[in-house]
């Protein structure tokens, strides 16, 4: 049950707003400080029965959870256009891939975390060795309006996965989202209903989080307020998982596929509004393939269209105070020699699909995360000075390579400064459950998705259980002087051969 249900009704409210009319859409309670701590008291309580369902309880409640998001795919869809702006069919693709890694986390639980025994070594060689991954208790999510469905659910669906009960605190843009999700929730598993609970408010919501009694918080948001949450956190040695934000590069090879690439460079760049933390914001082209590449991303360019109807290529800007920035960044590029060659106007909630070139390096609009329906086109001399550019900044989220060699694709991939990176594609390791997501650098620490997404909400346990005792035993008073002079001839044996 979320707290308004449970406790007195919380004081204020707030509303959520339609970004493309500015119209409320619905009202939602401020949650206190202490109806936050109240929350998390009962998830606690309910971590208890939770982690008591063992793995096939736990699977089973959460292929259910699953199944109810699932029937409703098409109206939570619609909510998520409606709340979020994106056009309707790009929430059905958000709300798929959530519900694939729901699948996956379920069912690779048991597997990734459960008990195993592992090798016990020469030094233990009568101990069994046991490792198995244990639950935390109660994670606090902290979840962005960008993809309202599918970045919370990296962290939700594998924490409970995991064996933990979670409350969520949505963004103020999207709480409508946050709490269909919960109401899903308990129309799923009713018995187990405070495993997952929807606490909403502003942004002092999510800081009260962070001082609720949780076991760890899994933030997604920009970087500016992951070291905030991260210094509240460090109050009380909370463990934090950081998805900061991106400013992610694409290369494009000298023996690129050019059109392909301008069509993965336009999706990467303003699908969502441009609001996408792996989205690609800059494009490193090689001095051989500029012209072409340009040529082909702007007579792209010129089909897309902003709009709100089903036919639009991409949706309003989501968050007033961001059209500022894109707005800012624009000015910025134009005032320093940049050109514009679509785009570059803002209305309202309004951007124009831009591309930017002639650019200078340590302009903000190359440098600052956008988050808006822009990408600026640099020439490089060859491959090896884009990788330059594109590692020279100070977030490491993901990125992109194209070229037709899958040799030199991966070479120049490993070697990104990023998370993850994609070659001859975009963001296709979001899509790929068994892959970990998460950044470097300011764009955070730390990982959802697969198995490292899985373990971030656990702590190892070890355990050995003794299978017969040594007739000499080391770790004992009553050992004899003579063992460790014949252990250390073993060593010198073993260990220390030229
Ligand atoms: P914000 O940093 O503004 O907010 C993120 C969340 O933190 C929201 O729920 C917000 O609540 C909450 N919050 C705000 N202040 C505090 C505080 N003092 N203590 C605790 N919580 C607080 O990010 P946006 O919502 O604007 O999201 C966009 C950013 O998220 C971009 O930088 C984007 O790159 C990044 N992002 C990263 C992803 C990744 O996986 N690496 C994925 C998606 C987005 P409220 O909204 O109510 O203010």
């Amino acid at each position: 049950m979320t707290l308004a249900t449970e406790t007195a009704p919380a004081v204020d409210t707030f509303d959520s707003l339609d970004p493309a009319t500015g119209q409320v859409l619905s009202s939602h309670p401020v949650h206190t400080p202490e109806q936050v701590r109240e929350a998390v008291a009962r998830a606690h309580d309910a971590a208890a029965q939770w982690r008591a369902q063992g793995w096939d309880g736990r699977r089973r409640h959460l292929r259910a959870w699953k199944g109810e998001i699932a029937r409703r795919l098409v109206e939570l869809a619609d909510l998520v256009h409606r709340e979020n702006g994106k056009p309707h069919a790009d929430a059905v693709l958000e709300v798929t891939l959530a519900v694939d890694h729901i699948q996956w986390a379920a069912r690779s639980a048991p597997k990734v975390l459960g008990r195993r025994r592992v090798r016990s070594g020469l030094m233990a060689a009568n101990q069994s060795a046991y490792l198995e991954y244990q639950p935390l208790g109660v994670v606090g999510v902290i979840g962005p309006w960008n993809y309202p469905v599918f970045t919370p659910m990296g962290s939700i669906a594998y924490a409970l996965a995991a064996g933990n009960a979670v409350v969520f605190k949505p963004s103020e843009h999207t709480p409508a989202v946050g709490e269909w999700l919960a109401q899903a929730w308990r129309t799923a598993v009713p018995e187990l209903a405070d495993v997952l609970q929807v606490v909403t408010g502003l942004g002092a919501t999510g800081a009260a989080l962070t001082r609720a009694g949780v076991d760890k918080i899994a933030f997604t948001g920009s970087s500016a307020t992951g070291r905030k949450v991260m210094a509240s956190c460090a109050e009380d040695l909370v463990p934090v998982l950081m998805e900061c934000g991106g400013k992610d590069a694409m290369i494009v090879d000298d023996d690129a596929d050019v059109a392909a690439a301008a069509d993965a460079a336009l999706w990467g760049a303003m699908s969502n509004a441009g609001q996408t933390c792996i989205g690609i914001e800059r494009v490193y082209a090689t001095d051989r393939v500029y012209d072409a590449f340009v040529r082909e991303l702007t007579s792209q360019a010129a089909t897309l269209r902003a709009g709100s109807d089903r036919d639009a290529s991409y949706g309003p800007m989501t968050m007033p105070g961001q059209v500022d920035v894109v707005r800012r960044h624009i000015a910025a590029a134009l005032g320093s020699g940049g050109r514009a060659l679509t785009g570059g106007g803002v209305d309202g909630a309004w951007v124009e699909p831009t591309v930017l070139v002639d650019v200078p390096e340590d302009n903000v609009a190359v440098r600052e995360e956008t988050f808006g329906p822009t990408v600026t086109v640099a020439r490089v001399r060859d491959a090896e000075e884009a990788l330059s550019r594109a590692n020279a900044t100070s977030y490491g989220l993901a990125g992109a390579v194209f070229t037709r060699s899958r040799k030199r694709g991966l070479e120049l991939a490993a070697r990104m400064r990023s998370g993850m990176t994609s070659v001859n594609s975009v963001i296709a390791f979001a899509s790929v459950p068994s892959l970990p997501f998460g950044g470097v650098g300011e764009s955070g620490f730390g990982r959802i998705h697969g198995e490292d997404g899985l373990k971030e909400f656990t702590r190892a346990k070890a355990i050995t259980a003794q299978r017969f005792a040594l007739p000499t035993p080391l770790l004992s008073f009553r050992r004899h002087p003579q063992v460790t002079e014949r252990l250390a001839t073993v060593v010198g044996l073993v260990h220390g051969r030229r």
